[in-house]
């Protein structure tokens, strides 16, 4: 009795503890249900920062010092440095990823780091030189972030729905043209420009299907004018490093994220890496009047020269008492640099935002200089002219130096110049001295005119923002 007691005693307490146990075991299931329902949200309905791959290589780079630091050289650093070389032969530097491997001390004694030399040569013959005369060039200006107040029925409305691309229809057309095999390059990948100012061209090696694009963005100075239109303030530069926008929400607080073309396309590089050839990103062509990426940086807010203070600039200082000028100007610089870092560029174009030819070339030089003076110090000088408005300085034919307005840029420095036909899938010439390129707006007008221009690049019925209003206002 007594035994058959305890057996039904233990066998009770067996019965509990494996109660205890599924019932913790359901428990703790719930948990990690609701943490990844968490997560689910956190990651679809709250708009995402974080940077798989830049995490990654951050912790490679925090590795290597460490080891660094120890004398030693361990597993990790062999990871690390694999890591590394598959990168760069991701974005098609197979030579980078052979000299990497190949500087390391112990290559010749390892069979694996040979292997995987020989595998990036492999696919680096098996690439194909893409015809340079047949790149495109695409460009957007800043995009629409909020439908509703950039499409408000104000004056600047019908301005917006021509020119600009909202951030959904970007996202729609960046990634159809990465699914089509498009790969980022730079307007220095098509040429090489010699010490005397000659121009040559260089070649582009890809694996077969891939197709070179250039991505150029205008006006990314968040002007006066835009400011209750939704759009971000400006490009800043986070505590981790990257570059994303600061937006001004309804209830006064500021956002920090990808609201523009520069970080939304540095984070779909983080996620696609192979997207960007050799780290190449896009290029943005920059007015001076305004300031730079959101900065007010001109000189005009330093001398505030009441004749050349704009109704804007006034009210901008009124809001503003406390401006520092000094200190807009370094954070400028700081978030160029850093964009200089992740395989941005940058362009003139022009100070004032002129067509040349509508201007005396004594007028050109001033805004040039001003260009110069006010912009080059941010962002670094440059060789790259993107005319405003497409205005090119000639016709189609190549430039000569009877053409003064070629002959003052091109002593000014300038050796790429960007114009803007969009009714043909490229158009790039050389010259002895230049290279010219025509771009492509994908913009609303584009796309609700003319979808059939831009089928090789995506499908417009499939990115097209529904909340547009159309018709899309005609031109002129
Ligand atoms: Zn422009």
């Amino acid at each position: 009795m007594r035994r058959k007691n305890k057996t039904y005693a233990e066998r009770e307490i067996r019965r509990r503890r494996s109660n205890v146990i599924l019932k913790s075991l359901i428990a703790f299931l719930i948990v990690v249900l609701v943490l990844l329902a968490a997560l689910l949200i956190y990651e679809t309905k709250i708009r995402t920062y974080d940077n798989p791959f830049a995490e990654k290589l951050k912790e490679i780079q925090i590795k290597q010092q460490a080891a660094l630091e120890n004398g030693g050289k361990g597993d990790d650093d062999l990871e690390a440095l694999k890591a590394k070389a598959n990168l760069l032969a991701t974005q098609y530097d197979y030579d980078g990823a052979i000299e990497l491997l190949k500087s390391q001390p112990d290559f010749g004694k390892s069979d694996a780091l040979k292997s995987l030399a020989n595998s990036y040569q492999q696919t680096k013959n098996s690439c194909v030189s893409y015809p340079i005369d047949q790149i495109t060039h695409v460009f957007f200006h800043s995009l629409v972030v909020d439908d509703a107040k950039a499409f408000d029925g104000d004056d600047d409305s019908a301005g917006y729905n021509q020119v600009m691309t909202t951030i959904s229809e970007f996202s729609g057309i960046i990634q159809q043209m990465y699914d089509k095999g498009y790969v980022m390059v730079s307007l220095k990948d098509m040429c090489e420009i010699g010490d005397d100012g000659t121009v040559t061209r260089k070649e582009i090696y890809l694996p077969n299907g891939k197709i070179p694009f250039v991505l150029s963005q205008d006006d990314c100075s968040y002007y006066h004018y835009m400011q209750d239109d939704g759009f971000p303030q400006k490009l800043v530069l986070t505590e981790d490093g990257q570059v994303k926008n600061s937006l001004l929400q309804d209830d006064g607080t500021v956002s920090i994220g990808d609201y523009d073309v520069v970080p939304l396309i540095d984070t779909f590089v983080n996620e696609h890496p192979d997207f960007s050839y050799h780290g190449h990103k896009g290029i943005l062509a920059l007015t001076g009047y305004e300031g730079v990426l959101g900065y007010r940086t001109d000189e005009v807010y330093k001398t505030r020269e009441p004749d050349r203070v704009t109704k804007y600039q006034q009210q901008f200082f009124d809001e503003n008492p406390d401006f520092d000028y000094d200190r807009e100007c370094q954070d400028a610089k700081a978030v160029a640099d850093a964009m200089k870092a992740e395989g941005w560029e940058f362009a003139s174009h022009t100070w004032g935002h002129i067509a040349p030819l509508q201007h005396t070339l004594e007028e050109v030089q001033r805004d040039n200089e001003r260009w110069q003076n006010n912009v080059a110090p941010i962002v670094g000088k440059t060789d790259v002219l993107i005319f405003a408005f497409g205005a090119d300085i000639g016709d189609w034919h190549p430039y000569s130096h009877d053409n003064e307005y070629f002959d003052y840029y091109k002593s000014q420095g300038f050796d790429i110049y960007c114009n803007v036909d969009g009714s043909t899938t490229h158009w790039v010439q050389f010259g002895d001295d230049f290279m010219r390129q025509a771009r492509r707006n994908l913009d609303g007008y584009r796309m609700y005119y003319n979808p059939e221009l831009v089928s090789d690049l995506f499908d417009v019925d499939s990115v097209w923002d529904s909340s547009r209003p159309t018709p899309v206002p005609q031109m002129g």
